[in-house]
């Protein structure tokens, strides 16, 4: 009988082993089983393509292209985006429509600032930039930047470049504001505006690009700024994301190729 007791005892012990070891079995099952993060479907992405060499129209195509267009598409695939839609803006009307929810990130040449800060979240930099000016080339008598006070200067709404402008209003310059910054060169060209202060890499690229038949760049960068891309302060999670994928694509070489492919060379380091 007590052989039998010891038998039985034996056999639900060995049973409950078992068991024990097919709910471990079933929990791994679950995992092998357990769905694939959802496909991320689109990035919706705001720019203001006036912004030459980081955003601008493609030739003969409805499309945009530039570093930046570039490497947001990069940035789009490596966080495993299907789509990446790229939607056309005013400037200043890009942080309030990230605010809004109507776009997931922006990238539009953004400096990197204190004030902006308190409205949005920046990636890290991924480009270093900063403000200069051009004036017309009949204009002799700008040296530096003081001398554009009693000028007229044409300058994009939103920008730091506006900023900038405004310090010379109170010393009798007058600002003109335009939506782009291709009409504020524009301005330059008819003559209605002495001097163009804007990002000094936009200059230099407008100046190549024909603009210096009527204009020059005059007096040193008046700034040094960081570009970075903006997110919501809602969605710090997407802001974590923008980041890890932009460390890959420093890491694997894409950001590099990219960057030598719009600028001539390789990012200083
Ligand atoms: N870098 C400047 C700024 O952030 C200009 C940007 C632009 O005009 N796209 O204000």
């Amino acid at each position: 009988m007590r052989k039998i007791t010891v038998l039985l005892s034996i056999l639900v012990l060995a049973l409950g082993i078992l068991t024990a070891g097919c709910g471990g079995g079933d929990k791994g099952d679950k995992k092998a089983a357990a769905p694939a993060p959802a496909a991320k479907e689109e990035l919706i992405v705001g720019t203001e393509p006036s912004f030459a060499p980081f955003e601008f129209p493609e030739k003969d195509s409805k499309e945009f292209t530039g570093f930046d267009m570039d490497l947001i598409r990069a940035l789009a695939k490596e966080m495993g985006y299907k789509k990446c839609t790229i939607k056309n803006m005013g400037f200043d009307a890009l942080i309030p429509a990230i605010n809004a929810g109507n776009l997931d990130v922006s990238i539009a040449g953004f400096s990197i600032t204190e004030e902006r800060k308190k409205q949005v979240i920046f990636s890290q930099p991924y480009y270093k930039s900063g403000l200069a000016f051009v004036v017309r080339k009949d204009v002799n008598d700008v040296k530096k930047f003081e001398d554009l006070q009693g000028k007229t200067i044409a300058v994009q709404l939103g920008t730091t470049g506006a900023l900038y402008g405004e310090k010379l209003k109170e010393k009798g310059a007058v600002v003109k504001t335009f939506n782009t910054s291709d009409l504020a060169c524009m301005e330059l060209k008819n003559k209605g505006a002495d001097a163009v202060i804007s990002d000094l890499p936009v200059l230099q690229y407008f100046l190549k690009n024909g603009g210096s038949d009527y204009a020059k760049l005059a007096g040193e960068p008046l700034t040094a700024e960081d570009y970075g891309i903006v997110i919501s302060k809602k969605k710090p999670e997407l802001a974590k994301e923008v980041d890890k994928a932009l460390d890959a694509l420093k890491k694997n070489g894409t950001y590099d190729k990219l960057y030598e492919k719009w600028f001539g060379s390789k990012p200083a380091k």
